[in-house]
């Protein structure tokens, strides 16, 4: 269910969920029960691995390929059974006390882990597919993180669709590596790429930020949900998460 998890410090985690946690979006046509039963199932978890005394619930949001960064300031109330969860409308969160989460299925997922100059914990996730990167969603979020009062920050990079696989257009390489060079790239069979995960991982580095890219290629691994694959493939969408969690942040 968690393919990567850390503890950053005491009651404070970041990590990834792969597929065996099962789909964890509302938006790609599963059954709505099932989605519920799955997020329940990883908050539990999330719940026990970071020893909160009461229910941790993850704060998700919707995703729009945007560059917006939600400030969420309280910390996720119990889904209520048979509604939607609210989330704010947005590609990143950054908080002080509430548990975030980003789905992707190809896109990258970045969490964030820091504290301000007292030591309090700032956290923080980012949706970084290619809308995103080209429209400054990391620097939105690092910028986000540092208004919330991070005067440390460490980024983890989750698994994505890597440079060798993700073939676009010629024009369009060219106009995201005008804006991050680092994204471009060429597929292991010689036709135009980009490298979202590079890309990102360069974006940090310039930030100042130190980033783990603890990823792999969610389209060569199908302990993974990849949009690309489902739509080669004919199967069923899903998504993942990464998440970062604080205890203290509990309700
Ligand atoms: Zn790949």
């Amino acid at each position: 269910m968690l393919w990567f998890s850390e503890e950053v410090r005491p009651g404070l985690w970041v990590g990834f969920t792969d597929a065996a946690a099962g789909n964890l979006a509302f938006h790609v046509g599963d059954a709505p029960a099932r989605v519920s039963a799955n997020r329940a199932a990883v908050d539990a978890r999330v719940t026990g691995m970071a020893g909160a005394s009461s229910g941790l619930h993850l704060q998700y949001m919707d995703q729009v390929h945007g560059r917006d960064v939600a400030e969420v300031r309280v910390p996720a109330p119990a889904p209520a059974s048979g509604t939607l969860p609210a989330g704010p409308t947005a590609d990143a969160m950054v908080s002080r006390s509430a548990s975030l989460a980003v789905m992707v299925a190809d896109c990258v997922p970045v969490v964030f882990a820091g504290a301000d100059a007292g030591g309090a914990p700032v956290l923080g996730v980012a949706h970084a597919g290619r809308p995103g990167v080209e429209k400054g969603v990391i620097a939105a979020t690092v910028s986000g993180l540092r208004t919330a009062g991070a005067v440390t920050l460490q980024a983890w990079i989750g698994p994505s669709v890597c440079g060798r696989c993700y073939e676009v257009p010629e024009e369009m390489r060219a106009a995201v590596s005008a804006v991050e060079p680092a994204a471009c790239s060429t597929t292991s069979w010689g036709t135009p790429a980009l490298d979202l995960p590079a890309a990102v991982a360069a974006r940090l580095d310039g930030l100042g930020v130190p980033a783990r890219n603890v990823g792999v290629c969610t389209l060569e691994h199908d302990s993974f949900f990849s949009h690309r694959r489902s739509v080669r493939d004919g199967a069923a969408e899903g998504r993942f998460i990464g998440f970062a969690a604080l205890a203290s942040g509990r309700d």
